[in-house]
């Protein structure tokens, strides 16, 4: 390990909505940030069109658009922003140690990790080229684009049934895909999926492609029992199979729940390990939303700045007692 360590005093790796807050935050308490981009800068907004739900947006915003003021504004508070990825973590020494491109060593009184979540895809060569055009991995954000209209959602867990059943108050009719002959959500989910007047269930059946040049215009899927194939008319499509959060740094250190999600103290931003601290999608299986992800972004930075003060007054505690005993000692 490179003896030359560069020493921060807040380290914020991630430039989602989560990252950039906790360092305007950070920059306002004059924690002195900086802040790892990763290499999605910006984050999961980058890759969708519009956000309507952000608030002080009245007219609604682009997602890039919206992710290049955050970095502005936490550029103007004085956090300083690098491209590079966070490749290791020693959390077993402080100051932390992480590591940069593989290769530079940062020393950090504190750390904030917020580095997200990834939605998981069929990993149809339509889903990217139609993403934004109608291709979406979340009903809450880009539901009411399509109001009264048909859609479609893939999945069979919980996470695919509350989003079919989000749908299915915006929208005309959901056409549920599930690869097998049951969902795998919970009873209470599934009577209430089943019971929807307007959502139809589609079993055995997995998606072929995704049909439509610039926007999603019918999928053609095919029931894996019988091969037989059909298209169906829909103006979105709404993948539900899960979401990975980007946590494979912290395996070891932090503790995480069976999928990977970091556990937090309740009500606060905090990890097992004082001085660590995570916001956003990685540590929220639940809202994943740009503003929830900020607002924890937010409670990172204060969680971290009153961490760094207790470590200041500790320091400062210390020095006072070894200075009052060397003066018993020498007898000044
Ligand atoms: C298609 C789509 C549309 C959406 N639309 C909306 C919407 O309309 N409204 C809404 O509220 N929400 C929306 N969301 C959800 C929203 O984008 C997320 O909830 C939010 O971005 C989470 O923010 P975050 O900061 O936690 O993480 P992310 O936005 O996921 O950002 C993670 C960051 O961490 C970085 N990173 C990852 N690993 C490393 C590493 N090892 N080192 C350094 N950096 C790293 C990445 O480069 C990235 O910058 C949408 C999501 C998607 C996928």
């Amino acid at each position: 390990m490179d003896t030359n360590n560069e020493h921060v005093h807040c380290l914020i790796i991630g430039s989602g909505p989560a990252g950039y807050t906790a360092a305007i935050y950070a920059a306002r308490a004059n924690l002195k940030p900086v802040l790892y981009q990763g290499i999605q800068p910006g984050g999961q907004l980058t890759i969708t069109t519009e956000v309507e739900n952000y608030p002080g947006y009245p007219d609604g915003v682009q997602g890039p658009e919206m992710m290049v003021e955050f970095e502005q504004q936490a550029k103007r508070m004085g956090t300083d922003i690098r491209y590079g990825l966070a490749t290791e973590v020693d959390f077993s020494v402080r100051p932390f140690k992480v590591q940069v491109d593989e290769e530079k060593w940062l020393e950090a009184d504190a750390v904030i990790m917020a580095t997200g979540a990834s939605a998981q895809w069929l990993g149809l060569e339509s889903e990217q080229r139609l993403n934004g055009f109608g291709v979406s991995a979340c009903a809450v954000c880009d539901g009411f684009f399509f109001k009264g209209k048909e859609v479609c959602i893939i999945g069979g867990g919980d996470t695919a049934a509350e989003e079919a059943l989000y749908l299915s108050k915006i929208c005309s009719k959901v056409h549920m895909f599930v690869r097998r002959d049951e969902l795998r959500a919970s009873k209470i989910m599934q009577e209430r999926v089943l019971n929807a007047s307007n959502i139809k269930m589609y079993w055995n059946t997995e998606v072929d492609e995704i049909l439509g040049d610039d926007k999603v215009e019918a999928v053609r899927v095919k029931n894996n029992k019988t091969g037989e194939k059909q298209e169906i008319a829909v103006s979105a499509y709404f993948v539900a199979i899960g979401h990975r959060p980007n946590s494979d740094l912290l395996k070891g250190w932090v503790d995480m729940d069976e999928s990977g999600y970091v556990k937090t103290i309740p009500g606060s931003t905090k990890t097992n390990i004082e001085g660590v601290f995570v916001a956003g999608d990685l540590q929220d299986k639940i809202y994943r939303q740009a503003v929830t992800a900020a607002g924890s972004g937010c409670m990172a930075a204060l969680d971290a700045e009153r961490y760094l003060s207790m470590l200041e007054h500790l320091k400062h505690s210390n020095n006072s007692l070894q200075e009052n005993n060397q003066q018993i000692k020498t007898g000044s």
